[in-house]
């Protein structure tokens, strides 16, 4: 029986941060009793035979899904329960920002049994924190980790960001001990990236923003490593850290390719066969189930070749690889021969053994490229 996941898409935020790619919406909040009926719609409409998944996880993000009322939060997870099994679920996830979770609320999202909260942190630097136009200081991050626990969560997860112009090494190793000071138990470090479609994007094609370059960047994740490696954090993944029996079992599904039911615009899950992708408009999305229809943008079948690609780029990102038993039969010797071909080229940043090909710690920082090498041209 495959284990699963089910992931909850929550658009609404407070301001738009000049980095982000998620779809969100800011000063929408007038929609949000419409969006709230529409989600329970999704879930009631959905046809996915679940009934050999053991769900276990269940993530809702966003956006700021902080900023949810509980009760709105208490229909949702009924609709879940009147149509899918969860009594195996061990981990439940929920996104918030600093400053945007009060103690009332984060205690009625653990009383529905939220056991997990992942908070947005990004900085502890006042000044980097306006860069990256977060609404918050580093004192609303202490603030909201407190709370946290005082309400009850034992398992709390810090999002963090790297490769921020202005950002010195000094200041991001900093912020990492003053992090692992407050103690999470899980810490995900991102590299700031230039979306298309951000603000941060059109600064940076005006020359008015200069982004660290690669060497700076590799600079970035090789700290983060060391720090995180040296305060007793596993690396189980190319982003994340966490304490023993603390690692991220939702993400963990996105990278095994176990099946995800995903709810909300721009959700996107995978039944096991297909995958498929939700509306990333919060209008279209609410019209669609208001007309009793699926809110679907996008669904294809996973080819073999499809899932041979993903087995290799998902697997080099965790540290146990990629399991090469798991390999479609048609296309395994074509990736025995790229792992070959790439011997010369790469072979100090892998190890392959007992039937898996992992990334050594070094061969993290080139997981992209590595990964692309690696795959198999689709016809
Ligand atoms: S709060 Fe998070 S989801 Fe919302 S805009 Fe900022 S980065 Fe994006």
């Amino acid at each position: 029986m495959p284990k699963a996941g089910i992931y909850i898409h929550i658009p609404f935020c407070t301001v738009k941060c000049m980095y982000c790619d998620f779809y969100t919406v800011a000063d929408k909040e007038d929609a949000i009793p419409t969006f709230f009926k529409a989600l329970i719609k999704e879930i009631e409409l959905c046809k996915l035979d679940t009934s050999d998944w053991i769900i276990d996880t269940i993530f809702i993000g966003g956006g700021t899904p902080s900023l949810t009322q509980p009760d709105q939060l208490e229909k949702v997870i009924q609709a879940l329960k009147n149509k899918f099994n969860l009594s195996n679920v061990t981990e439940f996830t929920l996104e918030a920002n600093p400053g945007e979770a009060p103690a009332a609320r984060l205690k009625a999202f653990h009383d529905l049994g939220i056991n997990r909260l992942s908070i947005g942190v990004q900085s502890l630097e006042p000044d980097l924190l306006q860069f990256l136009t977060r609404n918050h200081g580093p004192d609303e991050v202490i603030q909201t980790i407190e709370i946290a626990r005082m309400t009850g969560f034992e398992n709390i997860n810090c999002d963090l960001i790297f490769n921020i112009p202005g950002q010195s090494l000094e200041i991001w190793q900093r912020d990492l001990m003053r992090v692992l000071d407050m103690g999470p138990e899980h810490i995900s470090c991102y590299s700031l990236t230039v979306e298309e479609g951000t603000k941060l994007y059109q600064y940076v094609n005006r020359k008015e923003v200069t982004m660290p370059n690669e060497d700076q960047s590799a600079e970035f994740y090789q700290c983060a490593q060391t720090t995180m490696q040296e305060s007793g954090f596993e690396q189980y993944e190319i982003s994340n850290w966490g304490k023993p029996e603390k690692y991220c079992q939702h993400n963990i599904h996105y990278w095994e390719i176990d099946p995800y039911l995903a709810f909300g615009p721009s959700a996107h899950g995978y039944d096991g066969v297909h995958r498929f992708a939700n509306v990333r408009n919060l209008d279209s999305y609410i019209k669609m189930l208001g007309e009793g229809e699926l809110p679907r943008q996008d669904i294809y079948e996973l080819s073999d070749i499809d899932r041979t690609n993903e087995m290799i780029g998902f697997g080099l990102r965790i540290k146990n690889g990629i399991n090469l038993n798991q390999i479609p039969k048609s296309y395994l010797n074509m990736v025995n021969e790229s792992i070959e071909r790439n011997q010369s080229k790469w072979g100090d940043y892998y190890i392959l053994g007992g039937n898996r090909l992992k990334l050594t710690p070094q061969g993290f920082v080139f997981a992209d490229t590595i990964a692309v090498d690696l795959m198999i041209p689709v016809p």
